[in-house]
């Protein structure tokens, strides 16, 4: 029987139209192989938001995102808007969004594929093998705790505030998406935090501790924040699934991204408790080659397949399309950002031809 998914595009600014309409057209192909009826509609975020509607997330745009089974988002921001007050930024777009779908959970992996190990800074022989997904919560923490603000102190010295707040709800629910995860991978997880110095880390320590009960497969390990950096690039195999909050997500999940070398090929999931879920990719807009054929498609792609495995439980789907990435590289096509000697150089709509020569073969 026919499945049917009302997908929300988000092409956003840059090279985002250029790698979203190569996915779509790809989508496009596995729906008609595997009996999926994709329904995309399209809405405005970001730069091209604000010079529409003068907002980086107009009311209609979340709406829709609102009302459909999972959010394809590209990416967001340009020089164009940089100077603009921070209400009015695209970044601030991209933050409305994922607090508007309460998406509390933000999944990255960072995996090794052997045909680009050496694009790694690492040596190979640290880097081969390296499969990682950091679970990142996203609403919470020292980017949203109150108070925060820069205030006057009685001296008339200025002070910056920000806090960092975790409630034990909040935890428990970022827990069980980790725990989930490590469940679907290889049942290892690594709990981060900051324990032996702050508070909100003990009590993050504590309530993933007791949940672990409930997960008798999960094998749960914990690590202070400063020695999983380390770890991170001293021994990266050890890991299977992190947890951990948003800070220390945001710097850990950036550093296990670049073990793998090459930022053009990494998706990300942000998901809440119910549907939509928001896949985009981890770059930026890159507003350095946009319009010029020149972007790698492939992290908007695997975000799209990342889409289908988490997001629609499209498995078989994700899978295709995940080999079909594999495929193409195996076959020696790599965009400017992946390029090495002896390989094929395409732009970024030849690499989808090739996605899609392989998909139909
Ligand atoms: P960026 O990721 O856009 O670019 C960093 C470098 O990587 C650039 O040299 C760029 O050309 C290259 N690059 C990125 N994606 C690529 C791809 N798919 N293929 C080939 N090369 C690629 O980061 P930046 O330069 O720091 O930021 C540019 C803009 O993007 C800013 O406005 C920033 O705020 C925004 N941004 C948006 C997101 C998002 O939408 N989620 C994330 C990060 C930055």
């Amino acid at each position: 029987m026919t499945r049917q998914y009302r997908i929300t595009l988000l092409p956003g600014d840059g090279i985002g139209p250029e790698i979203l309409a190569v996915t779509v057209d790809i989508l496009k192909l596995i729906g008609t192989q595997l009996d999926i009826d994709f329904q995309f509609q399209e809405a405005l975020i970001g730069g091209s938001a604000i010079d529409e509607t003068g907002k980086p997330l107009p009311k209609e745009t979340l709406q829709m995102c609102r009302n459909s089974d999972a959010v394809l988002l590209a990416a967001i921001g340009g020089y164009k808007w940089d100077n603009l007050p921070r209400e009015q930024r695209p970044e601030t777009g991209l933050l409305a969004i994922r607090a508007g779908l309460n998406l509390f959970a933000n999944l990255r992996p960072a995996t090794i594929l052997p045909q680009l190990i050496d694009a790694s800074s690492l040596k190979p022989e640290i880097v081969e093998g390296v499969d990682i997904m950091v679970v990142r919560e996203l609403t919470g923490g020292i980017y949203f705790g109150e108070p925060k603000g820069i205030f006057e102190t009685e001296t008339g010295e200025k002070r910056g505030v920000n806090t960092m707040a975790y409630r034990e709800s909040e935890i428990d629910r970022i827990a069980k998406v980790a725990f989930e995860t490590a469940q679907k991978r290889s049942g290892k997880l690594c709990s981060v935090d900051k324990a032996n110095v702050l508070d909100v880390s003990q009590l993050w320590r504590d309530r993933v501790t007791s949940m672990a009960e409930k997960y008798p497969d999960v094998e749960l390990s914990h690590l202070y924040v400063d020695n999983a950096a380390m770890q991170l690039v001293r021994e990266p195999k050890q890991f299977d699934t992190i947890v951990t909050g948003n800070l220390f997500g945001d710097i850990l999940s950036d550093a296990a991204a670049m073990l793998t070398g090459s930022i053009g090929m990494l998706p990300s999931a942000s998901l809440g408790l119910e549907k939509p879920g928001l896949f985009e990719p981890v770059h930026g807009s890159a507003p350095d080659i946009a319009g010029q054929d020149k972007a790698n498609p492939l992290a908007q792609v695997l975000s799209a397949a990342m889409m289908l495995r988490y997001g629609l439980n499209e498995a078989k789907a994700a899978t295709r399309l995940e080999k079909a990435v594999l495929e193409a590289l195996a076959q020696g096509y790599r965009t400017g950002d992946i390029m090495s000697q002896g390989m094929k150089s395409v732009g970024c709509k030849a690499m989808g031809e090739v996605l899609l020569r392989i998909l139909e073969s």
